[in-house]
């Protein structure tokens, strides 16, 4: 599945030329981010780490995973209201791993005092790689799906133009007039403007939660000035700033040093290392308070890898969306092999398998962001040591996607310009709106594609590995 231009990748001088144009177009498209010296100031900034070349995406798959995406916002939005099954699916989880545990004991807190929150915002990316398997044909398999802080949906609004003006210095107007316009900027803003709406506040405001570290700052403005332009407001603050200025009134609204807060809007708060004593007790004022949070505690929880394998099981899928057949079976057509490392035969079983062959498989803990899985050697070690202790159910595994390598260049400042042999990972933006029983917004917002150097196993853009791209689709 080579694109149009794998002819001319060799093309040192062409190569060049075209990569210099690249950084300027990002630079004007605003592809920016700040620089690792000084990620908390706009005044030097570079462009984001991105492909000089779209790359070459199967038509069929693509089309797969948009049209499977409002199945995967109902069925996310079905376990964050089925605390039966959160209970009985983290159970296990939650004995040996403290992140999760604090999460869910501020799930139960909430519960028991009752939801002041009657209106829920979803923004999710479920993301992908094109397994090419034994038979040739490539097949679409779900890596994960992002339930809290789905990033780069506003620099990637952004790519497509960069790349559509690149294959045009390369001689490849045709092929540039095919790439896809993309705009999850818009998409994230509307049903954070819808969730505003129905709170039904015209005074109140947004507050994007975000991390002390702001290095990612212009993918949020995008979404940001979305808001703006349409004349909502927007807060930025941080969980310490939450801590020290916020206060719940006697109907649990949210102020901030006396704003009204409508929507929550998480891009921080799904690592342990963003929390401290503080931050925790700033995160439960949140969760208590009528605010519509993005996503409140359940949806977090319905992001977790240990639901993900969950769902996988025989029946699962049925029990948590009855009445509906054909959004489990374009659900189900996605998913990869996924197994319960769980205490007894069958976590025994898949253990064993794993060591004897850790080629096939990833292992996952119970973490977001990057860099946490382990592969072969480092997997059998790994496994090989807490494969009879209670530790092993902190993890689950997954059958490792091997998709089909092809030669891109990945920009990057102040690197050199190198051919790499890559591979791709396809991102769907989601979004929903409930309010009380009713979903009043459920739509695919948008796609990210990003790449990464096949010697890297594991890592996002935000950890340094993948770069931003676009779906050239064959
Ligand atoms: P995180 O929450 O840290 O993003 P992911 O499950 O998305 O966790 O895994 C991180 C990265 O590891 C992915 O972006 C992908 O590059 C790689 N990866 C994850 N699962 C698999 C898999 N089953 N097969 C191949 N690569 C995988
Ligand atoms: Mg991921």
């Amino acid at each position: 599945m080579a694109a149009a231009w794998q002819d001319v990748v060799r093309d040192a001088a062409a190569v060049r030329e075209a990569a210099a144009v690249a950084g300027d177009a990002a630079l004007l498209a605003g592809v920016l981010m700040r620089t690792g010296e000084q990620p908390n100031a706009s005044d030097v900034v570079n462009y984001a780490p991105f492909t000089l070349l779209p790359s070459a995406v199967p038509r069929a798959l693509f089309e797969q995973a948009y049209a499977v995406q409002q199945d995967f916002n109902l069925l996310v939005d079905a376990i964050s209201q089925n605390k039966e099954f959160l209970r009985q699916t983290l159970a296990s989880t939650i004995k040996v791993d403290d992140f999760t545990a604090r999460l869910f004991r501020i799930y139960m807190q909430v519960l028991e005092e009752g939801l002041a929150q009657t209106v829920f915002l979803g923004i999710n990316r479920s993301d992908y790689m094109f397994d090419c398997g034994l038979g040739g044909t490539a097949a679409l398999r779900q890596i994960e799906i992002n339930t809290i802080a789905a990033s780069f949906g506003g620099l990637t609004s952004r790519t497509a133009d960069v790349h559509r003006l690149v294959l045009k210095v390369l001689g490849k107007t045709e092929e540039a007039s095919h790439l896809l316009p993309n705009n999850p900027a818009k998409g994230l803003a509307l049903g954070i403007a819808k969730a505003w709406e129905l709170y039904g506040s015209q005074r109140a405001v947004v507050m994007f939660l975000v991390e002390e570290v702001q290095r990612n700052i212009f993918d949020q403005r995008c979404v940001e000035n979305e808001l703006w332009n349409r004349n909502i407001r927007v807060l930025r603050k941080r969980f310490r700033d939450v801590f020290e200025q916020g206060s719940l009134d006697a109907s649990r609204r949210l102020y901030m040093d006396g704003q009204e807060v409508a929507v929550v809007y998480y891009r921080e708060g799904y690592v342990p290392q963003n929390y401290d004593q503080q931050n925790w007790e700033a995160r439960l004022l949140l969760e208590r308070s009528r605010a519509v949070k993005c996503p409140d505690i359940a949806t977090q929880l319905a992001g977790t890898k240990k639901v993900q394998q969950e769902l996988s099981r025989p029946g699962t899928l049925e029990q948590l969306l009855p009445g509906h057949p054909e959004a489990i079976a374009r659900i189900r057509a996605t998913f990869a092999g996924l197994y319960s490392l769980d205490e007894g035969e069958e976590g025994d079983r898949i253990a064993a398998t794993a060591i004897a062959d850790p080629e096939r498989f990833v292992l996952k803990p119970q973490r977001e962001g990057g860099g946490n899985n382990l592969y072969g050697e480092e997997l059998r070690q790994v496994l090989e040591k807490i494969k009879d202790s209670p530790e092993r159910t902190s993890y689950i595994l997954m059958d490792k996607i091997k998709p089909q390598p092809s030669l891109n260049y990945l920009l990057r400042a102040h690197s050199p310009l190198q051919v790499s042999e890559c591979i791709s990972e396809l991102g769907i933006f989601g979004v929903y709106v409930r309010q009380g029983q009713e979903l009043v917004l459920n739509q695919a917002a948008g796609h990210l594609l990003r790449t990464k150097a096949i010697e890297h196993a594991d890592g996002g853009v935000a950890a340094g590995v993948a770069v931003l791209d676009t779906p050239y689709l064959v």
